[in-house]
């Protein structure tokens, strides 16, 4: 190969994604540079990351947690390393709608942005579409059931297409009975059955919040009605999502449960690369696997969030504020794990037809719906 490495900004660096992306970029250093690394608060990983990979542009977001002149600081950072000139795909694997500005910064800047920050797509999918189109930017999705559609989707016609179903291992508590959900502890939340990700995730994956998110992410990345967006339960996470056409005829993309290889191909996406470092795929070794309904009844924040997706507007916008604080209330100790899905019910009989047609209507849906939550807990 005779190009240049290509720039990547990868924002949230010392978190699941940013570790397991850096990981997958060393392995491929023909092809991509580090240009770029932005954390929250985390400076001892951060410095370590800078010292190994020598990115031209560093931004930590928590003033005061670093004191090198040559980083920028504050949550402005994150729109800097987009915009920085050596950068041309992002990574965004920020959590929560902290990622919202840079995703935006980005395909308007026309650059790629290979999107493991899901939170920005569901608040606000119009707008990031818009934006995609005026700077000729292009969302590529690193989740890993999104990553499958896109690959089942390559070269079909759109109305070749009858339905999505995406899979969700259901989490720890799939075969938990309701009542005791009603208490189950943060510790408990955090034990996920097939993958290690960050703990706002992983208590989604729990709450079935996340799969919420999922159905409101494939309907904007797609273009598919909810109508057309399944969810099934899958625990082995083998099969990643499937595609059903209009003659019944059934695609899906398997793979171990890592996400190396979904966030490698969404910076390489179309092309594919050879020496990912992924064991060869045995059937027997993986077998069996299964499926289930979704407990909806039992797990309320999957109905919620596709709800929200349909009434449009700010109520994704809420729907996602309202979780995320219920559930870093939740982390906190201070409410309980029924209380999450009761605070995003709650959050969007109030304000779920709050105006979400800017930016800024978006940011105060956001506001107004974690302040909401935490007053409704009296946190
Ligand atoms: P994490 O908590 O491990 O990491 C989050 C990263 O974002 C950290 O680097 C942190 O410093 C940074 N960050 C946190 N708050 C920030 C803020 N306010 N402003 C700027 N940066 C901030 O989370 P994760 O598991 O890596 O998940 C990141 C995103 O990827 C989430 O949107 C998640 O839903 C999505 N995702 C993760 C996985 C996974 O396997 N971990 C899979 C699919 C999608
Ligand atoms: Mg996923």
């Amino acid at each position: 190969m005779t190009a240049a490495p290509r720039g990547v900004a990868i924002l949230g660096s010392t978190g699941s994604i940013g570790t397991t992306a850096l990981r997958v970029l060393q392995r491929h250093p023909e092809r991509f540079s580090v240009a770029a690394l932005t954390a929250f608060s985390n400076s001892a990983l951060l410095e370590e990351q800078v010292r190994q990979f020598h990115p031209s542009f560093v931004g930590i977001v928590q003033n005061g947690a670093s004191t090198h002149e040559t980083w920028a600081c504050g949550a402005e950072c994150l729109v800097k390393a987009v915009e920085h000139p050596d950068v041309s795909i992002v990574l965004n694997a920020v959590v929560g709608a902290a990622g919202l500005d840079a995703t935006l910064a980005a395909v308007r800047a026309g650059k790629r942005v290979a999107l493991a920050n899901k939170e920005t797509l569901v608040m606000a999918g119009p707008l990031v579409g818009e934006a995609c189109r005026a700077g000729g930017g292009e969302i590529v999705p690193v989740d890993s059931e999104h990553s499958a559609i896109l690959q089942c989707l390559a070269g079909r016609r759109p109305e070749d297409v009858r339905r999505l179903v995406l899979t969700a291992s259901g989490g720890p508590f799939r075969a938990w009975p309701r009542e005791r959900l009603q208490t189950a502890t943060v510790a408990d939340a955090l034990q996920h059955p097939t993958w290690r990700m960050g703990r706002k995730i992983t208590v989604d994956s729990a709450t079935l919040a996340n799969k919420a998110l999922e159905v409101i992410e494939a309907h904007f990345l797609f273009g598919l009605s909810y109508d057309q967006i399944e969810v099934v339960v899958h625990p082995q996470s083998v099969v990643h999502s499937f595609v059903e056409m209009v003659d019944g005829s059934v695609l899906a993309q398997l793979g171990v449960p890592s996400m190396e290889l979904p966030v490698l191909y969404a910076l390489t996406h179309p092309e594919r690369v050879h020496d990912t470092g992924v064991p060869p795929f045995d059937p027997v070794e993986l077998s069996p696997l299964t499926f289930e309904r979704v407990r909806s009844a039992d797990f309320p924040a999957l109905r919620l969030g596709i709800e929200a997706g349909r009434r449009g507007g700010a109520a994704p916008a809420v729907f996602n504020a309202a979780n995320e604080q219920a559930v870093a209330l939740f982390l906190d100790g201070r409410i309980r794990f029924g209380d999450i899905p009761r605070g995003i019910e709650a959050a969007l009989a109030a304000l779920g037809d709050a105006d979400g047609r800017t930016r800024d209507a978006l940011l105060a849906a956001d506001e107004r719906a974690r302040r909401f939550v935490r007053e409704m807990f009296a946190c």
